[in-house]
């Protein structure tokens, strides 16, 4: 069998390596299903995070808010507070936010059993403790307040077109009702529960939703700092809640 073209050395590599019967792995690769999941782990901001079909997997825009959210942390000097992450999936950003500045204190939930059981295990292999809770945000009761909130929830409209293989992922990580703005106007509006009085919420958010999470945002935080930042494409991507 060839390697087909959309496919790189390296995951041919892989996949001939993992899969006996090639074959079968290239008709669903074919139709659409990705390769990540056929490989089981992909690199998030440099550590390996494993992957299977009940996590999204980890995209490059996400590096991005981790990234940002470091460098916010830092400069208000956060690097040891409570943090909240909302929605975990695979747990790569609290992974990440964890080998990065590991005197932070972690706490990760996720509607999804299956995602929360991923999420354990890759904080395991990455050697970091992660505290997971298996729960529902909308169940979800803070014990104490978070100096950090941060969140990639599901954020796509119901009719927004996806690609190919986002069809293969799950649909509670990716749509949200109110035109996928469901959980950042939850978030901000419960935030005087879960923030510290200095605090950041931290969200990664679409291309089209920033003017009015903006917006929402103020309301709730008249005199914190609000910017709406862009990804690597230059689209509005990410939305950051400053109050110091
Ligand atoms: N950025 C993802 C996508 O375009 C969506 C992720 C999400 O809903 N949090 O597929």
């Amino acid at each position: 069998m060839n390697k087909p073209d959309n496919i790189t050395d390296n995951d041919w590599r892989l996949l001939n390596k993992k899969y006996k019967n090639i074959t079968r792995i290239v008709h669903k690769i074919e139709k659409g299903y990705p390769v990540q999941y056929l490989i089981g782990d992909v690199s998030f901001y440099g550590y390996n995070i494993m992957v299977n079909k009940n996590v999204l997997i980890p995209r490059f825009e996400t590096e991005t808010l981790v990234e940002k959210t470091i460098k916010y942390l830092r400069e208000k000097t956060l690097e040891d507070v409570d943090v909240l992450d909302i929605g975990t999936g695979s747990g790569c950003i609290s992974i990440a936010l964890k080998k990065e500045l590991p005197s932070l204190k972690i706490t990760a939930i996720d509607i999804s059993s299956k995602a929360i059981k991923i999420a354990k295990k890759n904080a395991k292999k990455n050697n970091v403790k992660i505290n997971f809770i298996h729960k529902n945000i909308y169940k979800y009761k803070p014990v104490n307040k978070y100096g950090l909130i941060i969140s990639n929830p599901p954020y796509l409209k119901y009719n927004e077109r996806v690609d190919r293989q986002v069809l293969f992922e799950p649909k509670k990580a990716l749509y949200a009702k109110n035109n996928g703005l469901e959980y950042y106007e939850y978030i901000i509006k419960k935030a005087s529960r879960y923030l510290c009085s200095k605090g950041i919420i931290a969200f990664e958010i679409g291309y089209d939703q920033g003017e009015y999470l903006k917006k929402y945002a103020k309301s709730y935080f008249p005199d914190a700092i609000i910017t709406v930042e862009k990804d690597l494409s230059n689209k509005d991507r990410y939305l950051f809640i400053i109050n110091d």
